[in-house]
């Protein structure tokens, strides 16, 4: 389905929002799953030559597509990502102690996985950074509905950017058309999103974007890895901090009034 917004000022308007933010935080990163949407912001960061790092954890379970993407990523913006790995002790620990897939016994142990895998590399590579941007968007599923463009992470203290929050999936894939944006081939075998291999699969026509994640839980263990908690970490943006989104979230509300895109 093609999008009737006016991608060009779409694609104005988030360089805008990039530079701004890279303005107004010195320390900012985007963290990369190597999703479309992470794609998408490295090549408008890129483009609109944002000083925003970009970083990427590689959970030692990811896809070989996945881990293909950070090579062909360097090639196409010969920009090396950071790649962020979890403590091998600990994991080593957790594996000899439960298994190495021991995420399908339980929603504990998967969550455990998870932060030792994901929240603490994550944790490390955001330590000493004022924000951080990620490529979620309210499209992906009820439990992101209500995302805004900009939060505060107050559990480490920073500011939190979502630039691509209201942007439809078709605005995102145009994006990714138009510029000839590296994209993991994962995305056109079934998976829309993507996370580790052995906790990912394929979705069915008409799934919701997020089926395939923990698909073996009753509830996906709401579909979350403990990166993005908004009821744990996020609170509303501090009156006193530097607001670089404010013209970006006007003119979206503005363009979404005018033309609601259908899935954003
Ligand atoms: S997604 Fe699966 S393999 Fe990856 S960190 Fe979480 S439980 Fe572990």
């Amino acid at each position: 389905m093609s999008t009737t917004v006016d991608e060009v000022a779409l694609e104005g308007d988030l360089a805008q929002c990039l530079a701004g933010i890279g303005r107004c935080f010195a320390r900012a990163a985007l963290a990369s799953s190597l999703s479309v949407e992470d794609m998408v912001l490295t090549h408008a960061i890129v483009a609109a030559d944002a000083p925003i790092d970009v970083f990427v954890i590689d959970t030692g379970r990811l896809h070989a597509e996945t881990r293909a993407l950070i090579e062909r990523t360097r090639v196409r913006y010969g920009r090396e990502l950071q790649v962020i790995r979890p403590d091998a002790q600990q994991v080593d620990a957790y594996v000899a102690e439960h298994g190495l897939n021991s995420f399908y016994e339980s929603v504990a142990l998967r969550h455990r996985c998870c932060e030792l895998r994901k929240v603490e590399p994550l944790q490390r590579a955001l330590a000493g950074r004022d924000a951080w941007l990620t490529g979620q968007r309210r499209a992906h599923g009820p439990e992101r509905a209500s995302l805004a463009l900009e939060e505060s992470d107050a559990a480490r203290g920073i500011a939190k950017f979502n630039p691509l929050a209201l942007w439809s999936d078709e605005a995102v894939w145009a994006f990714a058309r138009r510029h000839d944006v590296p994209v993991n081939p994962l995305h056109a075998r079934g998976y829309p999103s993507i996370g580790c291999e052995p906790c990912t699969r394929a979705i069915k026509p008409g799934e919701p974007m997020r089926a395939g994640r923990w698909w073996w839980e009753a509830d996906g263990g709401k579909k979350e890895c403990g990166l993005h908690l908004p009821a744990a970490s996020v609170t509303p943006v501090p009156a006193e901090r530097p607001r670089p989104l404010d013209g970006y979230v006007a003119q979206l509300t503005r363009r979404l009034k005018e033309d609601p895109w259908g899935g954003a």
